[in-house]
């Protein structure tokens, strides 16, 4: 019931108690008692009517009383979000002058909130930006709001910094601008890191294309030495192997040496050759199904001669139920070679062990194991990075690119296996390369 409905309710009673006023001064009332009767229960029903009235009156004042509570406790709680919020808040006119301002926001501007009341908002813009935001400001009247708009804020006594801000307008029934509400952002921490970003990226881009550049040179000059390097070898071959016209030993020896030679930088160009393949995602497998126990035999009997110039001992385990194996039989011999000349390179005295084994029904694994000179844990990731050698000094006596292990690990990747190295100085070295024994041909292909 609203005040009118009360106010009609009262003069509806009034009305009857005047009519009963009216009755009771007609001098025949006395006569008759039964109107009299009904007068008073007419005036009686009005009274209850009137309490009633009353009774609802008050319940919607309690009612009106407590919404205003909440309303008072809500107006509180998003006082005290406005004024302790960590962004700056800020309240403007159409025009742009500051009428409400939070702590953040003095802070930001280096202001204190009380000089901050009547400013506009402008003056706090760097000098540089002025017109933009003039316009852009005009503009809102149209657009209604603007999010993230990037700003360079100069602050009363401090240096500018970059603020992000968002406006949403607040319109009267008219749809006339009346009032702004502005969250101001400092984003000084955000363009930095933006800008380490950019700075990372070009960065990551010109070693991108430096690497390029290395791949493609190490390409074309390895391919280029290749020729020459193949011509050397063969023309030493001829020589040695003549019959008719045999050299005498002086000069067989220096043949011999220049063969030598040739067929250690061959290897190395190839090597070399190999890995800018390998970066530039050119080399491809070539699957076909082969014995890995034969595999394992021959390359072993290949280098035997190597590790019985040095009196190492040679011994050959091949355990494998089933030796079949469907991969790239060619790299896995490159990969074998790498491993075993390593094995035999790095140990002076003792034995190398070739052991194949079944790991389980689809996987098989090949250990290389020597009685070297071991390396040192800490150096054991490292040699599988490209051109690493655990003695890089220019005087160190063994030879080699350091590429071995590198190309050696990448192609056993491509094989979807892995190797794995454990080793101990001055106690030797055990290589265990691992692969299924079929490679998934899907795969391959993404590989
Ligand atoms: P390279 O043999 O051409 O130097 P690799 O990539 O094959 O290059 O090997 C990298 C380095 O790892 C070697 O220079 C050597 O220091 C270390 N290394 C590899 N195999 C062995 C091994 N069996 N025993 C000791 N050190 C080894």
């Amino acid at each position: 019931m609203n005040t009118d409905e009360f106010t009609q309710q009262i003069k509806k009673v009034y009305n009857r108690a005047g009519t009963l006023y009216q009755r009771a001064g007609e001098s025949h009332v006395i006569a008759y008692p039964e109107l009299l009767g009904d007068s008073l229960e007419e005036l009686r029903t009005s009274l209850e009517e009137l309490r009633v009235a009353e009774e609802e009156l008050r319940q919607q004042n309690e009612e009106l009383a407590s919404t205003r509570e909440i309303v008072e406790a809500e107006r509180q709680r998003y006082q005290e979000l406005f004024e302790f919020a960590p962004d700056g808040y800020l309240v403007t006119d159409a025009d742009g002058t500051i009428r409400e301002a939070n702590r953040a926001a003095a802070d930001l501007l280096g202001i204190a909130h009380n000089y901050l009341i009547g400013k506009p908002l402008i003056i706090f813009i760097s000098q540089e930006e002025r017109r933009a935001f003039r316009t852009k400001l005009l503009r809102l009247r149209e657009v209604g709001s603007e999010r993230e708009w990037e700003v360079i804020v100069k602050p009363r006594h401090d240096k500018c910094f970059h603020a992000a801000l968002t406006v949403a307008s607040v319109r009267d029934r008219q749809d006339k601008v009346v009032s702004l509400r502005w969250i101001m952002r400092d984003i000084t921490a955000r363009k930095e890191a933006e800008e380490k970003i950019r700075t990372y990226h070009l960065q990551n881009l010109q070693l991108q294309e430096a690497s390029r550049l290395k791949s493609q040179f190490l390409a074309l000059m390895s391919h280029e030495l290749r020729t020459p390097m193949n011509a050397i070898i063969g023309f030493s071959q001829l020589l040695l192997r003549q019959r008719n016209h045999q050299l005498p030993p002086s000069q067989a020896n220096m043949v011999e040496r220049i063969f030598n030679s040739g067929k250690h930088l061959l290897k190395m160009i190839e090597e070399i050759l190999d890995f800018s393949k390998l970066e530039a995602g050119r080399l491809d497998l070539d699957l076909a199904e082969f014995n890995v126990a034969a595999l394992v035999r021959e390359t072993v009997e290949e280098l035997r001669c190597l590790a019985e110039q040095k009196q190492l001992e040679v011994n050959i385990q091949c355990c494998l139920d089933n030796p079949c194996v469907v991969n790239d039989k060619a790299r896995l011999r490159q990969v074998l070679v790498n491993l075993i000349s390593n094995a035999i390179k790095f140990t002076d005295s003792g034995s190398i062990s070739l052991e194949a084994q079944e790991l389980s029904d689809n996987r098989v694994a090949i250990a290389v194991r020597d009685t070297g000179i071991g390396i040192d844990p800490s150096d054991l990731q490292q040699i599988f990075q490209e051109f690493r050698q655990v003695n890089q000094s220019l005087t160190r006596d063994k030879g080699g690119t350091g590429l071995g292990l590198a190309i050696s690990d990448r192609l056993v990747r491509m094989m979807q296996g892995k190797i794995k190295v454990e080793s101990q100085l001055g106690e030797g070295s055990t290589f265990q390369v691992e692969l299924p024994r079929q490679i998934p041909v899907e795969l391959e292909v993404l590989s």
